[in-house]
């Protein structure tokens, strides 16, 4: 399934130092192959590898967790962001409060009519009704009644009737003369999408104007769930999504789909027969399902703030020795891009703003200055004064850029460091820089 490919799409990480373009790519596609086979729509599969891939190189190496563990948190927040981010409660206005539930046949929608009116009861303190709007098959109005009892709610239903907009009509009148404060109205679905089926449907939604339409959808129907749910957000305009039969081997595919192809939330979750088998839907707590990694995610968050912590602090004491080096800059210039603009930051240090005036800061200038110190050797970097003429060829040469630029960073270089030495001890720039809104 899905987490054991994600899984092996980590384990190309595995066993390597740090993250690199290389390790990076690799993984990206692994991922997009991953979401591919899981049913995973080809553009949002291929968006969501793409912006994992952008997140992980715009990372810094930790050295408490490996790059496997911190793609895992990549992919993860990712995921959960693809679903949703957050979860959506049901909207329960209006007294009664009336939510209709749509899909096809067999997905799921008369069990999860009984499954939300016994939710509904048990943790929202509701007086939940039923009613039984499936006018094509009396076993499925038998069906209802049957959960109904099980879970002790009411069912209305009339087999004389064959008319689901007259149902629900009458539905929500009986439920008004008897008090009950949530209508639930379990609707006939057909095999496929058809144009009676929709048709009815949107009848019974112009009669009643409910408070909330919940598409219910099979989750092991993979990309038709996406196909049918576009069908059917077309004509109602759903509020929510009700995602069934995760319990199943289900191939994660249709969870992330759907909500990015109807913008829809997806509100629950069906994982079971039982009257007991609902989840209310937790983008957060589905990546993890996904992942089945829920460890490494806080793992990676904790190193994540020791890293910053740690860094700071190494880089206090290399000030204090006079030994801030190119490692350091590049160092701070992720730290500043992290932040955002560094000239307006360092504009808001007392007495830095004048001496920054005239250095060219900003994002492309970042991406020249990464490349020129990323083409200096090791000891280049540690002791930049090294760097003497033929050396500047080289390293202008090899980072696709000129002389005069490398002229201008390695002065910029003396500037700041002579500027952290001014700024001493107490003060380091890190710090400073963390410590602002
Ligand atoms: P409807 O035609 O849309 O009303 O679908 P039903 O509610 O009758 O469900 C069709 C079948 O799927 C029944 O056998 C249900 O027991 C089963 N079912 C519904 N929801 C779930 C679920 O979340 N997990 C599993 N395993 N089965 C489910
Ligand atoms: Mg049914």
């Amino acid at each position: 399934n899905l987490s054991d490919k994600l899984d092996r799409a980590f384990k190309v990480l595995k066993g390597q130092g740090q993250i690199s373009e290389v390790n990076v790519a690799e993984t990206s596609k692994e991922i997009r192959r991953a979401l591919l086979d899981a049913d995973v729509n080809y553009k949002i599969a291929k968006n969501f590898a793409d912006s994992v891939k952008e997140k992980a190189l715009g990372q810094d190496v930790l050295t408490s967790v490996s790059p496997g563990q911190l793609f895992t948190k990549i992919t993860h927040d990712e995921l959960a962001s693809l679903m949703g981010g957050e979860s959506t409660d049901i909207n329960l206005k209006g007294s009664p409060a009336v939510i209709l539930i749509a899909g096809l046949q067999g997905s799921g929608k008369t069990t999860f009519s009984g499954k939300l009116s016994n939710y509904l009861k048990k943790k929202k303190g509701k007086n939940p009704m039923l009613v039984a709007a499936d006018v094509y098959r009396p076993a499925a109005i038998d069906q209802l009644h049957v959960l109904g009892e099980q879970i002790n709610i009411e069912v209305y239903s009339d087999k004389e009737n064959k008319n689901p907009v007259e149902i629900a009509k009458a539905g929500i009148t009986h439920a008004k003369s008897k008090g009950f404060d949530v209508v639930i109205i379990d609707t006939a679905g057909r095999l496929a999408v058809d144009e009676q089926m929709m048709n009815e449907i949107a009848a019974v939604k112009q009669a009643i104007n409910p408070s909330e339409i919940l598409f219910v959808v099979d989750s092991m129907t993979g990309q038709d769930a996406v196909n049918t749910a576009k069908a059917f957000n077309d004509r109602l305009d759903f509020d929510g999504v009700v995602l069934t039969k995760l319990d199943g081997d289900t191939r994660g595919g249709a969870a992330l789909s759907i909500r990015s192809v109807v913008d829809k939330p997806i509100k629950f979750v069906g994982t079971g027969e039982k009257m007991e088998a609902l989840d209310v839907f937790y983008p957060k707590r589905m990546a993890d399902r996904i992942l089945g990694m829920g460890d490494v995610v806080s793992l990676v968050e904790r190193a994540q703030e020791q890293y910053d912590e740690e860094k700071a602090r190494k880089l206090h004491k290399k000030i204090a020795k006079n030994q801030f080096d190119f490692n350091d800059f590049l160092d701070q210039i992720a730290q500043i891009k992290k932040m955002g603009n560094m000239k307006d930051l360092m504009g808001m240090i007392p007495g830095v703003g004048k001496a920054i005036k005239n250095m060219d800061i900003d994002d492309d200038a970042f991406k020249h200055i990464e490349a020129m110190i990323h083409s200096m050797t090791p000891q280049e970097r540690e002791q930049p004064k090294l760097i003497d003429g033929s050396r500047r060829k080289r390293i202008a040469a090899g980072s696709g850029t000129s002389v005069q630029e490398l002229n201008k960073l390695l002065k910029q270089f003396d500037e700041t460091s002579k500027m952290m030495r001014l700024m001493g001890n107490k003060q380091n720039m890190a710090k400073m820089m963390r410590n602002m809104p």
